[in-house]
């Protein structure tokens, strides 16, 4: 698997290096915090960071992207409707839990459908709405980053600001749950699972599949 999980932050984001085995490029999917940790891990497999990728603009999943641009001088990028949370504190939440942080801007902005190449391997943008209105899983060779959209047996809240439950689940059931089944998913929090599994044991998702 040519990917590399690393839990940072209090609330234990999972981070993700997704990698090219060749030519040993890589990005980051959602550096959190901890980017000392992140950057240990990076060296000690001789990576090189392209990119800096967010599956969304939620505080616990941006907060060493300053620190981590700073290091490797890769892109930062993130969903055209999720740009304004990576500098503002109100929009990412963080001023709501008491540990206000902002970021840097992104180097570009993502849409459904953008193919990121990383050496010789890819990462698809799916525009995954409802968790946040820029939410994105990111389909790579054999695996499938869902973020905050779709957890081993549960959901992305939608009680926050700007989110919407319907919305969420039209997104699992249109974007992500048409892919193929046997995709292990490496979600924002928590376990890996498969679509498949999620398919059959997932309560949101039991009995709300569009005729
Ligand atoms: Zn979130
Ligand atoms: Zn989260």
């Amino acid at each position: 698997m040519n990917m590399l999980p690393v839990v940072v932050g209090v609330l234990s984001v999972n981070c993700y290096i997704y990698y090219c085995e060749e030519t040993k490029l890589c990005a980051i999917i959602d550096p959190g915090a901890n980017p000392e940790r992140i950057m240990d891990l990076i060296k000690k497999n001789s990576l090189q960071p392209m990119y800096i990728l967010l599956t969304h603009g939620h505080f616990d999943h941006i907060g060493a992207v300053k620190e981590l641009k700073e290091l490797t001088g890769a892109q930062v990028a993130i969903h055209r409707e999720d740009e304004g949370m990576l500098t503002d504190a109100v929009l990412n939440l963080s001023a709501h839990f008491g540990r206000e942080t902002v970021q840097v801007p992104p180097d570009f902005v993502l849409e459904d459908g953008d193919i990121l190449q990383i050496g010789k391997t890819s990462l698809k943008v799916i525009h995954t709405p409802g968790h946040t209105r820029g939410g994105v899983s990111y389909l790579g060779d054999g695996i499938l980053f869902t973020g905050d959209t779709l957890f081993r047996g549960s959901i992305g809240r939608t009680d926050l600001p700007r989110a919407d439950f319907s919305e969420l689940i039209q997104s699992v059931n249109e974007k992500l749950m048409v892919l193929d089944n046997s995709l292990p998913i490496y979600p924002g929090h928590g376990s890996p699972s498969t679509l498949k599994l999620e398919s059959i044991t997932n309560p949101f998702l039991i009995g709300v599949e569009s005729e």
